[in-house]
């Protein structure tokens, strides 16, 4: 751990040198797929995925399989399901087979499959297991520690960080605002007897901003008094813990307020079908994202994305298999991107995403990818197959740019490529100017 400074307790992930840590940014688990099959079954699969930007590997001991987001395995090559057993451990297997008998279900379970998928395999349907897979684990759910006392916050934080909670330990408390902007926890953990504000001030402080009225707060002091651990909980703090506190009962308190609250807000901020970010969510991050490179300057560039004639995907193969290709995109968009990006449901078949510490030119390559690979993708209606494509607006992030204006401004770029024919990736020039560009070569 680093040091205190006064400040935030920082280590090497942290986002303003000495000020906040925030967790590594964690790739999305990844695009590779391991294969336990014939070799003809893997040339298969290799052809339908890889085109999607799956590294499709074959089993064998070389291969970690912690770096894979899934393996598929035949159980006519692995008939004890012991190698199903032991991958399971480490990540999702699905059994690519076409028995549907109960016991052999059991039997599937019981040695760690997830999940089985019929041959011959379908890619939207292996798509849609990688989605599953992607829930969220309450365990990396992060707590924003203010204590003064920085050797207690020591003790305490790493208690917490061994039972898997994210921690940034903050010990002036008149930072506490700026630090939940930048670390966004699910959990505030506060002393109240601080000097410079005491932890009562600050949380009805933070309360006055309507973004954290549903952040809990937990009250960890040393004062005996009745009275003051009353206005604790009249003012919003969900729970009063006396210092000291066993450690390990405080981890078990936390993680499971931390948890719940990363479920709730799981379900306020998300979108039902696709498990994205809604609306409302994505215009408070990318709020959020101008104020902090306004603050300390960083790039990011803005996307909107929607799928090209989607009314008449509807009107022909019905709505079920219209909502289909928008979980289908969903997964892909969260496969090709980073974790620290930030992709949202805007709104029916329209999509946003914040792509962080990117210029608009890798943005422009980036998004171009994901265009190419899904016009690939093969949805199946009954006998019929078809394929979906979508058009893009970006722009990029400048100094005296706010949220609005970035929306315009890509809204403008979108507009540009439904006119030029769409399917393609535009982007307006840094001075706005409709200078379009179009980099997708159409076929
Ligand atoms: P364009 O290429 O210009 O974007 O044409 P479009 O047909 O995609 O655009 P339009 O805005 O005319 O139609 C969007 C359609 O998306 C209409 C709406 O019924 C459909 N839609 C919106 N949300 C959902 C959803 O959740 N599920 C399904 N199946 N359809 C949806
Ligand atoms: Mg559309
Ligand atoms: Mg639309």
């Amino acid at each position: 751990m680093g040091a205190l400074n006064g400040k935030i307790k920082s280590n090497a992930d942290a986002i303003s040198p000495g000020y906040v840590r925030l967790p590594s940014p964690a790739p999305r688990a990844g695009k590779r797929v391991l294969v336990v099959d014939t070799d003809e079954e893997l040339a298969n699969t290799q052809r339908l995925l890889g085109g999607l930007g799956f590294e499709v590997l074959a089993y064998d001991d070389s291969v970690d399989p912690t770096k894979c987001c899934i393996a598929l395995v035949n159980p006519t090559m692995d008939e004890d399901l012991r190698i199903c057993q032991s991958l399971s451990r480490h990540c999702k297997v699905m059994l690519t087979t076409n028995n549907r008998d109960f016991q052999f279900k059991i039997e599937a379970v019981r040695m760690g499959a997830e999940g089985l998928l019929a041959r011959p395999l379908d890619a939207v349907e292996v798509f849609s297991s990688l989605e599953d897979s992607r829930k969220t684990s309450v365990g990396g759910a992060r707590v924003l520690l203010v204590d003064d006392d920085e050797l207690t916050a020591a003790v305490h934080a790493m208690a917490l960080e061994e039972c898997g909670l994210r921690v940034a330990v903050l010990s002036n408390p008149l930072q506490t605002e700026a630090a939940i902007q930048d670390f966004r926890p699910d959990l505030l953990l506060m002393d109240i007897d601080m000097p410079g504000a005491s932890g009562l001030d600050v949380a009805r402080a933070i309360r006055l901003d309507p973004a954290n009225l549903s952040l809990p707060i937990l009250f960890l002091s040393a004062v005996r008094k009745k009275a003051m651990q009353q206005s604790a909980r009249e003012i919003g703090g969900d729970d009063f813990i006396r210092k000291p506190v066993d450690v390990g009962y405080l981890a078990k308190m936390v993680r499971m307020r931390a948890a719940r609250s990363v479920e709730l807000r799981q379900i306020m901020v998300t979108d039902g079908l696709t498990g994205l970010i809604n609306h409302v969510t994505f215009k408070e991050r990318l709020a959020a994202e101008c104020d902090r490179s306004t603050r300390k300057p960083a790039d990011f560039t803005v996307a909107l994305l929607d799928l090209d004639h989607f009314k008449s995907i509807n009107d022909t193969y019905g709505h079920q298999a219209g909502d289909t290709v928008i979980q289908t995109f969903a997964t892909h968009l969260k496969c090709s991107l980073r974790t620290v990006d930030v992709i949202a449901r805007y709104g029916g078949e329209e999509f946003a995403i914040i792509l962080l510490g990117t210029g608009i030119e890798m943005a422009e390559k980036t998004i171009d990818r994901i265009r190419s690979e899904f016009e690939r993708v093969q949805f199946t209606q009954g006998q019929e197959t078809f394929h979906v494509t979508f058009s893009c607006g970006l722009a990029e992030w400048k100094e005296s740019r706010n949220a609005e204006d970035l929306l315009a401004q890509s809204d403008s770029a979108l507009y540009e490529a439904k006119a030029n024919g769409r399917n393609c990736v535009i982007r307006l020039m840094a001075e706005g100017h409709p200078r379009a560009r179009t980099i997708s070569d159409k076929q």
